[in-house]
């Protein structure tokens, strides 16, 4: 009894931590990379005014991530996952040709 006691007081914290872990990890998505293959297709920029204007110039200086409907985090967010890039972070300022007005 007193060795199964042990084990368990043993084990189960050492569970927790990993389990802890396992959280952090999958709370840390990738940031989106501007130079992903999705990313230069779509002009994404980390700073919005830094987007080539003469390929995309449907982008307007109001235009960020931030105020994007694909941005699946607060408007005060720095970064939160994009849905357009499989959940990367795309950074607040930032802007890509997908952008679309949050609702
Ligand atoms: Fe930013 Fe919206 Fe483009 Fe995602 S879809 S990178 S949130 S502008």
């Amino acid at each position: 009894m007193t060795s199964r006691r042990t084990f368990l007081l043993k084990v189960i914290p050492a569970a927790g931590a990993l389990a802890i872990l396992g959280g952090k990890a999958m709370a840390a998505p990738a940031t989106v990379a501007e130079t992903d293959p999705q990313a230069v297709a779509l002009g994404y920029k980390a700073v919005g005014s830094k987007v080539d204007k003469a390929k995309f110039p449907k982008y307007a200086a109001t235009q960020n991530c931030g105020n994007c409907q694909l941005f699946q985090g607060k408007a005060t967010d720095a970064a939160a996952p994009c849905a357009i890039f499989g959940g990367k972070l795309a950074a607040n300022k930032g802007w890509c040709s997908a952008w679309v007005k949050k609702a």
